[in-house]
């Protein structure tokens, strides 16, 4: 059976094996975190508004359109009330400098996979693609995150490599991450061929890794603040009987 990689696995083992553990094999239910639901009703207002333009809707018909949809969907219904103000907030500011540009979008919410070494498959979603003037190819991820010192390349190097190969030369291609908090700022990064190949080494011994992984340590840190099996992890682990 193929083990399925991508940033947001990857990043979790490195974060916990525990956790991977919990997420991806137990497939344990997450927990409804507020800061979760701002960031996919944002992501989704967006993906139903430039579908919608893409389809020659006017743009404020699109973005009202939009707004409705996403609100009946799951992560609109669980928004909290001052959430939902900053959420119409950044998607305004996003949307006008949206139409301000001359950007070419190819698509939205763009599902890739690709094998590493038969043993391996790579999947996740980019969450734009755009045309630039000069013919590259630039991956967009919008981050509503506060904090912006804590990004990581790893997740625009593993969409690169995807657009590499369905796009041809490493070249061709940017990733941005757009820091909708902050003022729209774009973090991009232009990657050769030879770091996309040492990224796929890297996938490839990460997944190896995993593979192997048989103990699932717990590996304690503040992120436990924020773990969805806080509880079942305490429960199994010697926590209470090693102190
Ligand atoms: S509570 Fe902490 S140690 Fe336990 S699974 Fe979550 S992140 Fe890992």
């Amino acid at each position: 059976m193929q083990i399925v990689l991508g940033a947001s696995r990857n990043t979790t083992f490195e974060q916990c094996p525990r956790k991977y553990k919990y997420r991806y094999i137990d497939k344990l239910p997450q927990k409804d975190w507020p800061f979760h639901a701002l960031g996919s009703f944002v992501h989704r207002v967006l993906e139903i508004w430039i579908q919608s333009l893409l389809v020659k809707i006017e743009p404020k018909m699109a973005a009202s359109l939009a707004y409705a949809a996403a609100r009946k969907e799951d992560a609109g219904t669980k928004i909290e009330p001052a959430d939902l103000q900053l959420a119409k907030s950044l998607l305004k500011d996003y949307m006008k400098e949206y139409l301000a540009s001359d950007i070419e979008t190819l698509s939205t919410e763009k599902r890739f996979s690709f094998t590493l070494e038969d043993d391996f498959v790579v999947r996740g979603i980019i969450d734009r693609v755009d045309r630039l003037a000069d013919d590259k190819i630039e991956i967009i991820d919008y981050k509503p995150t506060k904090s912006p010192d804590r990004l990581n390349a790893q997740q625009l190097m593993i969409y690169a490599l995807a657009a590499k190969k369905e796009f041809g030369e490493a070249e061709n291609v940017v990733a941005s991450y757009v820091l909708l908090r902050h003022n729209n700022r774009k973090v991009s990064y232009d990657f050769t061929d030879s770091a996309l190949k040492e990224e796929e080494q890297r996938l490839l011994e990460q997944g190896v890794t995993i593979r192997d992984e048989t103990e699932w340590t717990p590996k304690p840190s503040f992120l436990c603040n924020y773990c969805d099996y806080f509880m079942q992890c305490h429960e199994e682990s010697d926590f209470w009987t090693t102190w």
